[in-house]
């Protein structure tokens, strides 16, 4: 079957994205390589009896835009999110919104009334001359005659070019202008409390650490779990070392600065994002265009404005760009 619009990535912008289309009667398909949905607004299970949980991509959001604010209304009303805190070194006034079991659940709650396709990843997109042909590693393919990549702007190049889709060279010039920092997460689960103060987050920006959380404070963990990202410089400086290592460093740091004690520590895991958040974007919300007439578009967060909100409002404007 062909569909009216096939999605890469189901992320935030991806997901939001797929819900408007198919309200507005398209058929859609997501996939995505990932385990489960979500992309970077990221949640994993540390224990096998599920009592430890950390958030190891997105911490928190924000809103400002109006238009993103009637989307968490309703999480909030329907409780996939709730409010963390109102700020973290003193209050602001600016509410934090967590997801209710950590940052997944959100997607996870949009993806139930979704087509979506987990651990499916795309590797190769294509035309016949009608439709676009995208193929999955494990050799699947499917068809459609819209498509939207959602994936960090660099894998979502890397996919055109394994099937040699060229776009117009000055929308594939900016396009390769969005650049990202990569970033190391540690998890750590704790068999007693951390000392990160109230309300549970720290955004530390220093030159080791850039955040530091506490998810049993947030109130996605029953057993006490610590989530580290390092800072953009020490994350480009030990990218390819050992992780173990990495994850000691940044234990280290975090200890020398009173936020936990190493001796607490039952277990640690470290991830690494590649493209965790943007630092050049491209200037407007999304990027649609066409290759030989087949529109084509592109969103996420590297699009106009960074983090959670910034990827939420590029998937609803590229969806409305997409409606017949
Ligand atoms: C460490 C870290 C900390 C952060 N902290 C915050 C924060 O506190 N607040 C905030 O607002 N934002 C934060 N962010 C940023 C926020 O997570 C992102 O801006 C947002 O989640 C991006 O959503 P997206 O839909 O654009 O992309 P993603 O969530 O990355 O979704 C893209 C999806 O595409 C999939 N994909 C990629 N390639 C393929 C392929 N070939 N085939 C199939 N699927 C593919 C991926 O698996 C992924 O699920 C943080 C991010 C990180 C990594």
């Amino acid at each position: 079957m062909t569909v009216d619009t096939l999605i890469i990535g189901a992320g935030i912008s991806g997901l939001l994205a797929a819900s408007v289309l198919q309200n507005a009667g398209q058929t859609v398909l997501v996939l995505d390589k990932g385990r489960q949905v979500g992309g970077r607004m990221a949640t994993r299970r540390l224990t096998k009896d599920n009592k430890a949980r950390a958030d190891h991509g997105a911490q928190f959001f924000t809103v400002r835009e109006p238009e993103f604010q009637k989307w968490v209304d309703g999480w909030l009303e329907e409780k996939s999110a709730a409010e963390w805190c109102k700020g973290f070194s003193g209050r602001d006034g600016y509410p934090r919104y967590r997801g209710m079991q950590g940052m997944t659940t959100m997607a996870k709650q949009m993806a139930q009334s979704l087509p979506v396709q987990t651990q499916t990843k795309v590797t190769n997109i294509d035309q016949d001359g009608q439709t676009w042909q995208i193929t999955t590693e494990s050799g699947d393919e499917f068809t459609a005659n819209q498509l939207l990549l959602t994936p960090p702007v660099p894998q979502s190049l890397t996919l055109l070019d394994s099937g040699n889709v060229t776009l117009p060279s000055a929308e594939r010039q900016a396009l390769e202008a969005v650049q990202y920092d990569p970033c190391f997460a540690v998890m750590l689960v704790l068999n007693s409390p951390s000392s990160i103060p109230v309300p549970g987050g720290v955004q530390v920006r220093g030159e080791v650490i850039d955040w530091i959380g506490d998810n049993q404070q947030k109130g996605i963990s029953e057993q006490p779990s610590v989530t580290i990202h390092g800072s953009p410089a020490f994350t480009r400086q030990h990218l390819n070392d050992d992780r173990t290592e990495v994850g000691n460093r940044l234990v280290d740091a975090a200890q020398a600065a009173g936020y936990l004690n190493r001796d607490d520590i039952e277990s640690m895991q470290v991830h690494r994002w590649m493209y965790a958040q943007p630092i050049e974007c491209y200037p407007d919300r999304y990027l649609k265009t066409a290759v030989n007439g087949l529109p084509i578009a592109f969103a996420g967060d590297g699009f106009r404005h960074a983090r959670v909100e910034g990827a939420a409002l590029s998937g609803l404007a590229a969806a409305e760009s997409l409606k017949f």
